[in-house]
């Protein structure tokens, strides 16, 4: 039955597969996803999107891994387009030829964005394991070639962040409209090098300076948007907007997750789209219900007066750092467990910037370190 209360989902975010070329230290895919296999057929998709659709979505992302590797992405573009979405391409850039950015411009693709790792070669090709950083240039120059905003994405973390003059310098030189700097958030991948990635406070406040004074001087040039990273405020970010609130992503498996990492929580009986409509997924499952509304709240969320605002802070996260997702997201200064927080950034100031620290060596997003974290 349908509760009233509860809003349609905005976004849906199709995971169309783990698969990636690319091997990114910071990278939000789950740590076992070698052991998730069966990816949605073409008709799945095209069910998922038509019943999401139908039930209000609008936003439509296509990420992955690499969403370029799934033969079939021009077909569900076009598919999402006569439907009514609005498109969005979430991509390392590899795979993207002008064959395949001409075949997706026809099928109506609206918006892509392309990801970096560094504005030096050395540093983006090290990230992610690859040799990508020539190509990513010129796929960067085919996207303003068929005449879509350059949108370009940069996970920020302590290797990198020194250079964020130099990343939004090269932001300009390839035209891009807007630049996301991103910083690492510390889940997957990235809180397995959590140790290697998080940056010192004092990086922190010398990048957003830099980033303030690039605004003033470029103005509407490039619009850049830089946030800085939970672990460094006293209150926790609005994730998703609130559980099952706006936000409906599904992984390539076809399982429905209310977050990314959410098939990390325990207790959520995860549905899957192959069983389930989405109508039964959105408004009936346990996992969407979980953590809807405030009654699964603890103290001090429950009776705090900013409640409305942040619901808490993250569910993932909570998990991650206390082992209960239903307690108050570390980061608030408000939670009792504040302190692993503040012990992991007094841990991060302590230890040398360069050479990359030997102690803690990069953990890189492969198949066989999944399969050893898939057990
Ligand atoms: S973060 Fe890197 S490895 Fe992970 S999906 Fe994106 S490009 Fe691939
Ligand atoms: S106590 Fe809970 S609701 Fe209050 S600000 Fe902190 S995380 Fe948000």
């Amino acid at each position: 039955m349908i509760q009233p209360a509860i809003n349609p989902p905005f976004w849906l975010l199709a995971e169309l597969t783990y698969r990636c070329p690319l091997h990114c230290v910071f990278c939000y895919n789950p740590v076992n996803y070698a052991n998730i296999k069966n990816e949605l057929s073409t008709a799945e998709w095209i069910r998922v999107m038509r019943e999401a659709r139908a039930l209000g979505a609008a936003q439509l992302g296509f990420s992955g891994g690499e969403p370029l590797l799934r033969d079939d992405l021009d077909e569900l573009v076009a598919e999402a387009r006569k439907l009514g979405f609005y498109t969005n391409l979430i991509t390392s850039g590899v795979g993207l030829n002008e064959k395949r950015i001409a075949s997706l411009k026809q099928a109506g693709l609206d918006h892509i964005q392309l990801s970096f790792q560094d504005s030096t070669q050395e540093m983006n090709d090290f990230l992610s394991s690859t040799k990508t950083f020539e190509l990513k240039k010129k796929v960067a120059g085919l996207i303003k070639q068929y005449d879509y905003p350059m949108v370009m994405n940069v996970v920020l973390h302590r290797h990198n962040i020194p250079h964020v003059d130099k990343i939004i310098d090269m932001a300009l030189a390839l035209e891009a409209e807007y630049l996301e700097l991103a910083n690492t958030q510390y889940y997957g991948w990235a809180m397995k090098n959590r140790q290697q990635l998080l940056p010192t406070r004092e990086q922190l406040v010398a990048a957003e300076a830099t980033v303030n004074a690039y605004r003033e001087k470029i103005g509407k040039q490039c619009k850049l948007l830089f946030v800085v990273p939970d672990y460094f405020e006293e209150r926790p970010k609005a994730c998703m907007n609130g559980w099952g609130s706006i936000f409906l992503d599904i992984a390539p498996d076809g399982a429905a997750l209310p977050c990314h990492n959410a098939r990390e929580l325990p207790g959520l009986d995860i549905p899957n789209v192959k069983d389930h409509s989405i109508r039964e997924i959105w408004y009936d499952s346990q996992a969407f219900n979980f953590f809807r509304g405030d009654s699964w709240m603890q103290e001090p969320c429950r009776s705090c007066s900013e409640k409305e605002k942040d619901f808490g802070g993250c569910r993932c996260q909570a998990f991650l750092l206390t082992g209960d997702p239903a307690a108050t997201d570390p980061v608030c200064s408000k939670s009792p467990n504040h302190h692993v927080v503040k012990l992991a950034i007094g841990e991060a100031e302590k230890r040398d910037l360069e050479p990359v620290a030997q102690e803690f060596p990069l953990i890189f997003r492969t198949d066989a370190n999944s399969k050893r974290y898939a057990g």
